[in-house]
């Protein structure tokens, strides 16, 4: 950690961009480098029937309020709005320091958090084709905030750079070697939640920390990492958010033979592909009635049971996979809203990992938090991610980077 004395008081503000949607924490500086949130909230149903709806750091509600009637030119129209609400809701003796975005790509190059200047953007933009869905959303955010608020310092903060400690074993593909020169190559994603997780671990479980440890992001995206010593070893997604597990409504690791099949037997363009593998995949495919793990978990449809298992073993077998990476397995956590609250999946995940020692105690897994296996399992711990944190935590050291130099 940096000296961070220098640094005004003030706050920051965290931004997770998506396709319809505007996630956002406001956090105080504190002392020593540390931060401490204010309030948070999103913009929702951006292009369609914008909300804005917020909370304090009390979970006292802020805001509920419907912004249609705002809604007449996306994000690039309601942005500075949202920014504008943001400031009047800051402690007045608090003012807006710097705002930190969550990027899903940093490539190659941007291994690690950046402060936005014209040449980081310019690489963001280039790195578009990497992330389509993605990529877009955090690049117009980043510029329209440049351009109401050109002094504001932004910092961009990667999903795949957590990453970049993976060795070549884990991290290329068996292509042609000129394509993985080219970036076809596994970069890895969700990696803000992971090293939230492994900083979590590093500062109260040291001994774990230094060992392996299989991490299980599961939400609405949902992958899988191995740690090994605290560092990202092997991962579950690659090149794309695709690769992996089934997810909501995203396929997981798929025959390759499968893509080529559908182009060449139903004329399917990329276009198509897309839609289908990130949109109509998953737990959505396989059910055909909800991407929704509750939903999946209490119908009876024999499809929607058949989604919950599938998912349970596909992420029992990425976590025997990576503990075959990392040479071992000292323990496992469980994240994100599947992980942390899905009770029953958890239970049915760790049922396939019982020859690994892996042994949930039913009690403590019904109670949801810290460590839920029982005394004769490696430990397997629930633990609850902050992304925002991460991203907060990088924003700072990066303003202090610069005020020093
Ligand atoms: P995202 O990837 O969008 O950030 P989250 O991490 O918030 O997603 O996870 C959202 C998912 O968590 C929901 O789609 C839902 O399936 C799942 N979820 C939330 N609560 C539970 C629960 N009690 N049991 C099982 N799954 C749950």
């Amino acid at each position: 950690m940096l000296d961070t004395s220098s640094l005004k008081r003030g706050s920051l503000l965290v931004l997770n961009c998506g396709s319809s949607s505007v996630k956002f924490t406001a956090f105080r500086l504190a002392k020593a480098g540390e931060v401490a949130p204010l309030f948070s909230g999103q913009l929702s149903g951006i292009g369609t029937d914008a909300r804005l709806s917020a909370r304090s750091a009390d979970g006292d509600v802020i805001a509920n309020a419907s912004w249609a009637d705002r809604d007449t030119g996306g994000v690039p129209v309601l942005l500075p709005d949202l920014l504008a609400w943001i400031e009047t809701h800051l402690p007045s003796d608090l003012p807006l320091l710097a705002a930190g975005h969550r990027v899903v790509h940093g490539g190659r190059n941007l291994h690690r958090p950046a402060i936005i200047t014209d040449d980081v953007l310019v690489e963001l933009e280039n790195l578009i084709p990497l992330a389509p869905l993605h990529q877009p959303q955090s690049v117009a955010a980043i510029k329209v905030l440049k351009e109401s608020r050109p002094d504001l310092p932004q910092a961009a903060c990667f999903d795949t750079a957590f990453h970049h400690t993976q060795p070549l074993v884990c991290s290329t593909y068996a292509i042609p070697r000129h394509l993985s020169e080219a970036g076809v190559h596994r970069y890895g994603f969700h990696g803000l939640s992971y090293e939230y997780i492994a900083r979590y671990l590093g500062e109260t479980l040291p001994e774990l920390a230094k060992g392996r440890v299989v991490v299980a992001h599961l939400g609405n995206g949902s992958s899988l990492c191995g740690l090994k010593g605290g560092v990202s070893f092997d991962s579950s997604m690659g090149f794309s958010v695709l690769e992996g597990v089934p997810m909501g409504t995203r396929c997981g690791s798929l025959d390759p033979g499968v893509i080529i099949y559908l182009m060449r037997k139903f004329e399917m363009t990329a276009d198509e592909l897309e839609r289908l593998l990130y949109h109509q995949s998953g737990l959505l495919g396989i059910s055909g009635v909800s991407n929704d793990m509750r939903v999946l978990e209490e119908s009876d449809d024999p499809h929607c049971k058949l989604a919950v298992e599938i998912f349970c073993l596909r992420v029992a077998k990425e976590a025997a996979s990576l503990a075959c990476s990392i040479g071992g397995l000292d323990g496992m956590v469980f994240t994100a809203g599947i992980g942390e609250n899905g009770t029953g999946i958890r239970a049915r995940i760790c049922a396939h990992l019982d020859w690994l020692g892996i042994r949930l105690d039913p009690a403590r897994n019904a109670a949801g938090t810290g460590l839920v296996s029982s005394d004769a399992s490696l430990p397997v711990r629930v633990v609850p991610t902050n992304e925002e944190l991460m991203i907060a935590l990088h924003t700072v050291d990066l303003l202090a980077s610069q005020s020093i130099g």
